[in-house]
């Protein structure tokens, strides 16, 4: 990454983000988990509270690990036959070509495994992952995640998406990336070149604050609807981040208006020493539901949770639809209840 990403307590606290008092506490952090932040981000942030700052600058609380919490809390590993693929269900693989990302979140699901040693698949390594997807007709999609794939260089981007090309029964591409967030000044031609591709290319881009839509942000999501490329969203509700119905309103307004359509709202993984951005399961439909009677349908996403063991991903409500007597009882989106009567379809 370029080398005005800010990485110590001692870059942090020279670019003004971080007071000296708290050196100690960031030096102790940074030495247990990755930290990056360029300076796009650091622009974003306007004190170190703010929505963007709490996702990037390392607390003390991180290091206040819970029972619960895993290192694998999604269980990739067991579902990982060959270095960088996780395929967990029939019709998709994760590739995972590079370990690094251009900045690090606090609340990072993969941090312990994410971080600038990180670095890319070599060649082998590489050829056996395609070796197996090639070797794999059910797998309809590939999804190339990390860390952040769009910190590959646009040479071997391009290569990546020639190789998986050329295998006649993947469909689908998708990439998960915060790099249009994080670093937009490397979402430029030569990146988005790299993008094209013969297959249905999808881009899921990771935001969680209508603060992150700076205007370098906006005009990088701009090129890459320009180049054509169909773009999704995904956000991770974060306590003190977005956990209020005003704050996802506003991040989904963003998106859509953006012309990124919101796809996942992910209830947050029990990673290593994230206590302090998770909140209940209840609360999270309570957002939900407020969302619903607020905005737009095109601005409602799946609220989903990866079952931790690695039993998958299921959206986790709200549920607007309980049986009551022969029938239903379905909540309007202002709670109210209404009865939907027996059909012809069986009840
Ligand atoms: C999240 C995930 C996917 C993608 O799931 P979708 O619901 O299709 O977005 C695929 N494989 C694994 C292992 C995952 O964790
Ligand atoms: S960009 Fe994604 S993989 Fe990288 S630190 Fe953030 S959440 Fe983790």
């Amino acid at each position: 990454m370029a080398s005005d990403t800010l990485r110590t307590a001692d870059d942090l606290v020279a670019a003004g983000l971080v007071s000296p008092e708290r050196r100690a506490e960031i030096d102790a952090v940074a030495s247990r988990y990755a930290v990056a932040v360029t300076p796009e981000i650091a622009a974003l942030i306007g004190g170190a509270d703010d929505p963007v700052a709490r996702q990037y600058l390392p607390q003390a609380a991180e290091l206040n690990v819970s029972p619960q919490e895993r290192a694998d809390p999604i269980g990739d590993e067991r579902f990982s036959p060959v270095k960088g693929i996780v395929h967990r269900y029939p019709d998709r693989v994760l590739l995972m070509p590079i370990h690094a990302c251009a900045v690090y979140c606090r609340f990072c699901f993969r941090r312990e495994t994410v971080g600038p040693g990180g670095e890319a698949l070599n060649a082998a390594e590489l050829e056996a992952a395609l070796a197996y997807i090639r070797a794999r007709p059910a797998i309809w999609e590939v999804i190339v995640t990390g860390g952040d794939p769009l910190l590959l260089s646009p040479r071997r981007l391009a290569d990546l998406i020639h190789a998986l090309d050329a295998i006649p029964h993947v469909a689908v591409i998708r990439i998960h990336s915060r790099m249009p967030m994080a670093s937009p000044r490397r979402v430029a031609a030569p990146l988005i070149a790299a993008l094209a591709s013969d297959k249905a290319l999808w881009l899921v881009i990771h935001a969680n604050h209508a603060a992150e839509f700076g205007a370098a942000q906006r005009a990088a999501v701009a090129r890459l609807n320009r180049a054509g490329i169909p773009l999704l969203g995904q956000s991770v509700l974060l306590k003190g981040v977005n956990d209020a119905a005003a704050t996802l309103e506003a991040l989904f307004r963003a998106m859509v208006a953006n012309r990124i359509k919101p796809y996942y709202l992910h209830h947050p993984d029990l990673a290593p020493g994230t206590a302090h951005f998770r909140l209940g399961l209840e609360a999270g439909q309570e957002l939900m539901r407020r969302l619903r009677g607020r905005v737009s349908g095109l601005c409602q996403p799946s609220y989903v949770l990866d079952i931790p063991g690695g039993h998958g991903k299921v959206p986790v409500g709200p549920c607007y639809a309980a049986r009551d007597g022969d029938g239903w009882r379905i909540a309007d989106p202002n709670g109210q209840g209404h009865r939907y009567p027996p059909g012809d379809g069986g009840e």
